[in-house]
């Protein structure tokens, strides 16, 4: 058992200080629980801005925050940082890499994993973006592309590494498809000025016949329109199949020559061992009923994108999106205070406030319940949204004079290569 002080309150643990877990935890401050926060990183990240990170358009630190400085002044709070790598639901205890962990109530929110439709070779060789560690990876090897394609010697050396293509056409594939092309335009232009600027290819690759397939037709036509005023080629109805590392081979039998493939195509829910196998659903995901409870268990909840929840809305489960998470873990927040008073549950039932994508400077799409706007007011809106939803204000303002800066500049000042200690 790892040393957390013993209280007389009830003991909520929370596997994973993302969206949900991080709204989880400071609903519950004054709950009368004990609550104890396990996640492997020391940080709480904001996925959203990844692909700015990956194309050098914010330092990691902006868009990451220490758990231990959110929860300084929380009473009866604890944190380990450790991997929870099984639950036993017999004797209520984690098992993590740091060891046993009690708890009387276990909330699951670990998030989803990427998911690479079993293809092994885009697995081990493309680029996800599912951690702020991946974005800086991806970073340093789209920098390190442009330097070895200096150095070729063969046009068609060069070309692998000139030639950048994403897989997914869902906001994140949109995103950074046009953040890419941005960069292409403003900055690479300048920085490898020896290199003709449409040598530099962008693809997005999309197996569905559109792109943003949660938003409307229109939406998505106007996410095609963007994406290809900005440069893009887009290729939709097309699956790919395989990767040797060197060509990107398509279901249709097209190869494009690439040593960057971005995988912005698939997640599946974050599997922790120890669950029984009818406590899953759909892609991985953990089923659990209108309440957040695990199906087949008690004391077990889980939330945001690990947890398949059907309602009537939503018959196939809520869309992976950070509002969700945070909806869900005010009600359990909710639930869980009136537990402790011996009052009923209030079921969930998730308010869709509308979708946002950026494509690129002044060009953005946002989706409302009742209205769609386009270009740079819906740019605007995406900026102020995000920035607002950033947990900090020392990270908020770092973004802000950052984004001014880039928007006046034209210019994105954080191209370092970062590699390991000894390369
Ligand atoms: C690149 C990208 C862009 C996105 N853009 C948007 C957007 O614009 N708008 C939007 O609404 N949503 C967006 N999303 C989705 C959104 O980020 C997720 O829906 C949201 O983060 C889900 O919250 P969560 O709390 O369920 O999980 P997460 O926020 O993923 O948090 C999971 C936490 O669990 C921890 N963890 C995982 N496994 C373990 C383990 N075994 N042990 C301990 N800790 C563990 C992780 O370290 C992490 O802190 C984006 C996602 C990505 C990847």
């Amino acid at each position: 058992m790892i040393n957390i002080p013993v209280s007389e309150k009830k003991r909520v643990v929370i596997v994973g200080c993302g969206f949900g877990g991080l709204k989880l935890a400071r609903k519950l401050k004054n709950s009368g629980y004990q609550v104890v926060i396990v996640d492997k990183r020391n940080y709480h990240q904001f996925q959203p801005l990844f692909y700015q990170v990956a194309t050098a358009g914010l330092e990691p630190s902006a868009i990451s925050f220490p758990l231990r400085k959110i929860f300084q002044h929380y009473k009866d709070f604890y944190i380990r940082i450790a991997e929870v790598t099984s639950i036993d639901s017999e004797k209520q205890q984690l098992w993590t890499t740091l060891g046993i962990i009690r708890y009387d109530y276990l909330v699951l929110t670990q998030g989803a994993s990427n998911f690479f439709f079993g293809m092994k070779n885009l697995e081990s060789r493309s680029k996800p973006m599912k951690s702020v560690s991946e974005a800086l990876d991806l970073r340093n090897t789209l920098l390190q592309n442009f330097e070895n394609a200096l150095a070729a010697t063969t046009e068609e050396d060069q070309e692998g590494f000139l030639n950048l293509v994403v897989v997914g056409g869902g906001p994140t594939g949109v995103e950074v498809s046009g953040a890419l092309a941005d960069m292409r335009k403003y900055v690479l232009g300048k920085d490898y000025a020896e290199i003709p600027r449409e040598k530099i290819r962008i693809y997005l690759v999309e197996g569905m016949n559109r792109l943003l397939m949660a938003l409307s037709e229109r939406s998505s036509e106007k996410a095609r329109e963007f994406l290809e005023r900005l440069g893009v080629k887009v290729m939709l109805n097309t699956q790919v199949r395989d990767y040797d590392g060197k060509y990107l081979e398509t279901a249709d039998g097209q190869k494009i020559h690439t040593n960057l493939v971005i995988w912005t195509a698939g997640i599946s829910g974050a599997r922790i061992g120890g669950l029984r196998d009818s406590a899953y659903g759909r892609n991985g995901r953990i089923s659990v009923d209108r309440f957040n409870q695990v199906k087949g268990y008690s004391n077990i909840f889980a939330l945001g994108d690990v947890a398949l929840m059907e309602e009537p809305g939503f018959p196939k489960g809520h869309p992976q999106v950070a509002p969700v998470a945070i909806q869900q873990a005010k009600n359990l927040a909710a639930n869980l205070k009136r537990k402790r008073k011996e009052e009923e549950m209030v079921p969930f039932s998730y308010k869709d406030k509308g979708t946002m994508a950026t494509v690129g400077r002044n060009l953005a799409i946002v989706e409302l319940p009742n209205a769609r706007f386009y270009g740079t007011f819906a740019w605007l809106v995406w900026m102020f949204i995000h920035l607002m939803s950033i947990v900090g204000i020392r990270n908020r303002f770092l973004i802000l004079i950052n984004w001014f800066w880039n928007y006046i500049t034209y210019d994105t000042s954080l191209r370092l290569i970062l590699k390991p200690k000894g390369c």
